[in-house]
């Protein structure tokens, strides 16, 4: 088939920053492409051919605007996973399948999948009513400290809680929800695994994730991992075998704990560009973005070698900052050596709203790792 050029209409469900940094690679390719976003004012708007502006979650407006496309991809998972089927069985290619992201959508069913996949994972309980924790807890089964979860509708660690006493669980929600053993770990790894509808797969570098203490919120990527050469191999070969478990096509983030026994446990996977392959953009040979074209297209994949080691350092709003967004000091990160930013084009900035990135790179990580620093401390995003 060809894409290039052409008449041939891809449709990406879902409008935010990496559905904008995916629209850069479909113009390098001039590759035509359509967007539906809840939101006026999605990052998408101004990268894509065709804009519209619907509810993802909707059956007939995700069926509607999927009849318009040649092949259908996501860049967020909250999608009406009914119509996605529907297109399917009417011919439309959708990457990640219907039934992916249907696993993917609930936290409690992705785990059962790496149970039945002999994949890793961390011990967890599953509950339909929060009200069942409590009975679980006076029943002994179920023991302080834990991690709840939302089953379903979390992102970026905001329906996460780690629970310590009765009263930590006072203000969750009262849905479906899975409970974890904490994990006491000694890094968070994450490996994108690249894989085209003829089976092709190639795996980028595990990475290393540094998250906000608070916000449950990825703070730095660090790639390469600083980590030994058998546990980045185990790393890889965990995430290579989750691919091939789901039979993926696209990208599959596999985001791990390494634990103090350097035992790697699978945490979650998300079936899209990923936070921790942005580095990519910079560092790598192929950046993720094209990558999930070539893959989805069933392309050739290009080579996922890093060409410098990088960081990318997360900007989100300051706390006690609301309304129209502000970059302060955006100029004196850019005088620093190897320093990217990235501006997603949220015109409204809220506290921890992600609102862009910066990457550094540098041939010596830990002279990458200093940067990101004076990044994080000098950069600012606030309102006016
Ligand atoms: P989300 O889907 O919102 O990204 P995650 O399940 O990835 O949520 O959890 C967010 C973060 O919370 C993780 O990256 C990790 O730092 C912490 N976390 C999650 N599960 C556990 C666990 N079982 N033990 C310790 N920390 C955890």
């Amino acid at each position: 088939m060809n894409y290039f050029s052409s008449n041939f209409k891809l449709g990406i469900l879902g409008g935010g920053q990496l559905g904008k940094m995916l629209l850069n690679d479909t113009r390098k390719f001039d590759i035509y492409t359509c967007v539906l976003d809840i939101s006026d004012e999605a990052p998408c708007k101004i990268a894509s051919n065709e804009f519209y502006k619907g509810d993802l979650m909707d059956f007939k407006t995700v069926y509607n605007f999927g009849k318009k496309v040649d092949v259908l991809t996501i860049e967020i998972e909250n999608i009406n996973v009914d119509a996605l089927e529907k297109l399917e069985h009417e011919g439309v290619k959708v990457y990640p399948s219907s039934k992916t992201l249907g696993i993917i959508q609930n936290k409690s069913k992705q785990k059962l999948f790496y149970i039945d996949h002999n994949l890793p994972t961390t011990p967890f309980s599953r509950f339909a009513y929060k009200d069942e924790i409590l009975t679980a807890i006076k029943h002994e089964t179920l023991r302080f400290p834990f991690v709840w979860k939302s089953a379903q509708f979390g992102y970026d660690g905001n329906g996460v809680k780690v629970i310590r006493t009765f009263s930590d669980l006072d203000d969750l929600p009262k849905g479906e929800c899975i409970t974890e053993e904490l994990v006491d770990f000694k890094n968070e790894l994450s490996v994108i695994v690249a894989r085209n509808v003829s089976g092709e797969t190639k795996v980028y570098p595990v990475v290393e994730m540094e998250f906000h203490p608070h916000a449950n919120q990825v703070e730095y990527v660090i790639c390469p991992a600083r980590i030994s050469k058998e546990i980045a191999l185990k790393a890889e070969l965990t995430a290579l075998k989750t691919s091939a478990a789901f039979n993926h096509v696209g990208l599959l983030a596999v985001e791990m704990f390494l634990t103090k026994d350097d035992e790697i446990l699978i945490n979650e996977v998300a079936p899209r560009p990923h936070n921790s392959g942005h580095h990519t953009i910079e560092t790598s040979y192929t950046s993720q973005f094209e990558q999930h074209l070539r893959a989805i297209l069933n392309l050739p994949l290009g080579k996922t070698d890093s060409k410098v080691g990088g960081i990318m350092v997360n900007l989100v709003g300051e706390e006690g900052y609301n309304g129209d967004v502000v970059y302060q000091n955006i100029e004196s990160i850019m005088e620093m050596d190897g320093v990217t930013p990235h501006i997603y084009g949220k015109k409204q900035t809220r506290p921890f709203r992600k609102m862009g990135h910066v990457t550094i790179i540098n041939e010596d990580i830990t002279e990458a790792r200093k940067i990101a620093e004076k990044v994080k401390r000098t950069i600012k995003v606030i309102s006016k």
